[in-house]
């Protein structure tokens, strides 16, 4: 490996357990790891005095755009609304789409969250032992997208999971690869991927999809887009999870090349985006200036949150996303402390992606201010021990 970094491949059929008597799932949904998710919620006291924040996934930590509950229940007075299934083309969503994201009908494409666009992204383009090409620490749940297809991972490290590991990801692209996977800004180690580098994969494998996931565009301003009108395999993914403030109602969307739009569909199920989810993300985008004004707050919140932890001798890492990584001598006792506090965090430790980091989402500067003394306390209770 050029820069030293590693790959490692890990093989579905190899990991594949003997099949006992009786009903079985399938041999590849057998041999997926299943994505860890921890989910704070059932721990969080909605009546607590303490308001709650919940800093573990990455949500943004505001209600949507008041315009968004206003359509919605515009829409649920009429009592017709909720037996009738959604529009299968999302047609309003997509005008709007259109012109947020400067491309055509046939290159968008609306999905039930951008994990349903990864996942259908594997289901359109992996056959059983295609390679896939995943620069990690990364978005885990992806890797159970591409194993329930048969792929064969191939997990690349670099020596500084902080650094773009260039050369690790180009030495591991050959003939057999048939998907790269890079996240931009990644979670959980803020790597942008500039053009030249994305351009010089897609170029490397005109065979292969080169999905960048721009789960934190806005927060970045970071985008691969105009790449999307140049090569027709590379495939860019986003959500209303994050800036938007609607991941409970799931809408994500892709933009590619119109022929991997229409190789898309073929097994798409246009069913799947639930129409509240249509109405809401339509009214955030009428609404774009409560989207400018949070992400303002967030990128201004960073860096005061990053200050706060270094001047407490905490090793702070600030991401373009909207999250902030942060080495503590002990991950585990430090999040079940802060979760005393109210504060709810994601430990990196636990799934080995980045051992002694705990990644904390950032909110609005009040709501940072408000961490930060929760954060004082907790400290100095480590402190003492
Ligand atoms: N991609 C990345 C990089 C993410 O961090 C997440 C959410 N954690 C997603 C995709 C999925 O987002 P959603 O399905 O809510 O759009």
């Amino acid at each position: 490996m050029m820069d030293g970094g590693r790959s490692e491949e890990l093989c579905v059929s190899e990991a594949m357990a003997a099949a006992p008597a009786g009903l079985q799932p399938s041999a590849f949904t057998r041999a997926v790891s299943p994505y860890r998710a921890a989910p704070s919620l059932e721990r969080i006291d909605p009546h607590s005095a303490q308001e709650p924040l919940k800093l573990d996934w990455n949500e943004s930590t505001i209600p949507p755009s008041p315009l968004v509950l206003e359509r919605i229940h515009a829409f649920l007075l009429n009592t017709h609304h909720l037996n009738w299934y959604p529009d299968l083309r999302a047609a309003e969503l997509g005008a709007r789409l259109e012109r947020y994201t400067g491309a055509s009908a046939e290159q968008l494409l609306v999905t039930a969250g951008s994990d349903a666009a990864l996942e259908v992204l594997c289901q359109t383009y992996l056959d059983p032992d295609d390679e896939v090409v995943v620069p990690s620490p990364t978005y885990t749940h992806f890797l159970v997208y591409a194993a329930a297809r048969g792929a064969r991972l191939r997990q690349v490290y670099g020596k500084d999971p902080f650094v773009r590991p260039d050369e690790a990801i180009l030495s591991a692209l050959g003939p057999r690869t048939k998907v790269v996977y890079l996240v931009s800004p990644t979670n959980p180690t803020g790597v942008v991927y500039s053009h030249e580098f994305i351009a010089r994969v897609a170029r490397a494998v005109p065979q292969a999809l080169v999905i960048v996931d721009e789960a934190y565009h806005e927060f970045s301003g970071e985008t691969a887009l105009p790449l999307v009108h140049t090569y027709s395999n590379v495939v860019v993914t986003r959500t209303f999870s994050k800036s938007f403030g609607i991941a409970g109602l799931r809408i994500g969307y892709l933009v590619a090349s119109p022929e991997v739009v229409s190789a898309v569909r073929r097994v798409f199920n246009a069913k799947s985006v639930n129409v509240l989810g249509q109405i809401a993300a339509s009214a955030a985008l009428d609404d774009l200036e409560y989207l400018y004004s949070y992400v303002s707050e967030v990128r201004a919140a960073r860096p005061e949150l990053v200050a706060f932890l270094r001047s407490r001798g905490l090793l702070a890492r600030e991401t373009p996303a909207n999250f902030v990584m942060v080495r503590v001598p002990n991950p585990r006792a430090f999040v079940a402390l802060c979760e005393e506090e109210g504060v709810y965090l994601r430990d990196r430790s636990m799934d080995s992606q980045l051992e002694g980091y705990v990644r904390v989402t950032v909110g609005t500067r009040r709501q940072t201010q408000d961490l930060c003394d929760r954060l004082g306390r907790v400290l100095d209770r480590l402190a003492a021990l």
